[in-house]
């Protein structure tokens, strides 16, 4: 898996507190991505400002996508405990 992603921990800036929404790789150079907030969404917006996340909402969005490479790993590492037990019995 770590070869076909950006290695990780990924961080939201600022623990998710940061007016840009910005999630960092762990080398703090690379953007991951964005998780837009209200003041993103200016007049002519497609979505429209009744589709853009609540502050606690974008807040959690953020830290949900910066976890996926520690969730990954821990998936694989899992993975391996499980095929060692079932290869014990
Ligand atoms: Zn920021």
């Amino acid at each position: 898996m770590s070869d076909t992603i950006t290695p990780g921990p990924w961080h939201a800036c600022k623990e998710g507190h940061c007016p840009c929404g910005m999630i960092w790789a762990a080398d703090g150079n690379t953007q991951i991505g964005v998780v837009y907030g209200p003041s993103h969404a200016g007049d002519g917006c497609e979505t429209g400002p009744e589709f853009v996340p609540r502050r606690a909402e974008q807040i959690a969005n953020a830290k949900l996508i910066a976890s996926a490479p520690t969730m990954a790993a821990r998936i694989v590492e899992l993975e391996q405990q499980l095929s060692e037990f079932l290869g014990e019995l």
